[in-house]
């Protein structure tokens, strides 16, 4: 009954997109069909330095290549697949997909951020699923930020906080995706350890008219700088808005205005990689 009951988005979609509704009901049995014939794949968007176009990180954003629907974006089938509580799966073949390019990433002085869905903190294995699958990848642990995305269903806070210290402890950085928006709160910055926060596109787009926003985004960067956090400021798509965030002291960001989603060989060669050299001596950010 749960598991098929109709979440109350699903009459926008099909409203907005046309989309009927039964086929994404049923796309929780296609899962391991998809998987095993490579029809979920990633692509990574550049995460770069305002002031020279730098690359210096990379999120890797999960795509669905249906049959019949052709590619499918993950607000439009994560949501099904959670309500079939398949999400641990598909959780673990991202990871795994992820953690295969984040070495040569990292030599390149880039991290991979993988989305989680909070969904899955306060399971009793989470820190396992992270671990293990980032390990089946090869991937090492420092290459890898785990960014917690869907912060409105952190159901159980201190299980949540304790497992993403012990996921710190073994070298990965985390991150509060779409900080600023719904739950993505202060109490989530204050009670979490984490390393980094992303300042959610909305608050980027608002900046340019709304005097508040700007002494946010000037105050989340002192926060940020006092707190030894980075902070990424997303859905960047103009020059205007750019050089706006650096005058606010934004160092970091992401946006088309630096490239949409990509495959992993293009954003090598964003990075320059030379497989065969020695890691560069690197500054991360
Ligand atoms: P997000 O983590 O906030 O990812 C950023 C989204 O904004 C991506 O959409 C990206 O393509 C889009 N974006 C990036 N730059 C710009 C820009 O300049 N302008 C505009 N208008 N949009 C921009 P995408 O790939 O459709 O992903 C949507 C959401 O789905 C993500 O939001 C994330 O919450 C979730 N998601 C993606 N991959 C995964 C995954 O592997 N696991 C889970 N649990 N969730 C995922
Ligand atoms: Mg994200
Ligand atoms: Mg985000
Ligand atoms: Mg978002």
């Amino acid at each position: 009954e749960t598991a098929l009951k109709r979440p109350s988005r699903m009459a926008l979609v099909s409203e907005q997109g046309g989309f009927d509704t039964d086929w994404q009901l049923s796309l929780h049995s296609s899962l391991d069909h998809a998987i095993a014939h490579q029809h979920i794949y990633l692509l990574f968007q550049p995460q770069c330095l305002l002031e020279s176009g730098h690359v210096v990180g990379a999120e890797a954003l999960v795509r669905w290549k249906h049959p019949q629907r052709g590619e499918i974006s993950p607000s439009d089938f994560i949501p099904f697949i959670e309500k079939a509580g398949r999400l641990k799966p598909l959780t673990a073949h991202t990871l795994r997909l992820a953690a295969r390019s984040a070495n040569v990433a990292l030599n390149a002085g880039a991290r991979i951020s993988v989305n989680i869905s909070a969904t899955l903190l306060a399971e009793h294995d989470f820190v396992s699923l992270i671990c293990d699958n980032i390990a089946a990848g090869g991937g090492r642990p420092q290459a890898i930020t785990i960014e917690i995305t869907e912060t409105a269903k952190i159901e159980d806070f201190r299980t949540a906080a304790r497992n993403l210290e012990r996921l710190q402890e073994k070298g990965f950085h985390v991150s509060l995706d779409d900080f600023g928006t719904g739950e993505a709160n202060l109490s989530l910055l204050v009670g979490l350890p984490c390393d980094e926060i992303k300042i959610d596109r909305s608050f980027v787009a608002l900046a340019q008219h709304n005097e508040r926003a700007r002494i946010v985004i000037r105050a989340l960067n002192d926060t940020a700088r006092k707190a030894g956090m980075r902070l990424v400021a997303e859905g960047i798509e103009t020059e205007t808005e750019q050089d706006l965030l650096i005058s606010l002291g934004c160092v970091i960001g992401q946006g088309f205005l630096y490239g949409r989603p990509m495959r992993i060989s293009e954003l090598l060669s964003m990075l320059d990689v030379r497989e065969s050299c020695e890691p560069r001596k690197l500054t991360l950010y």
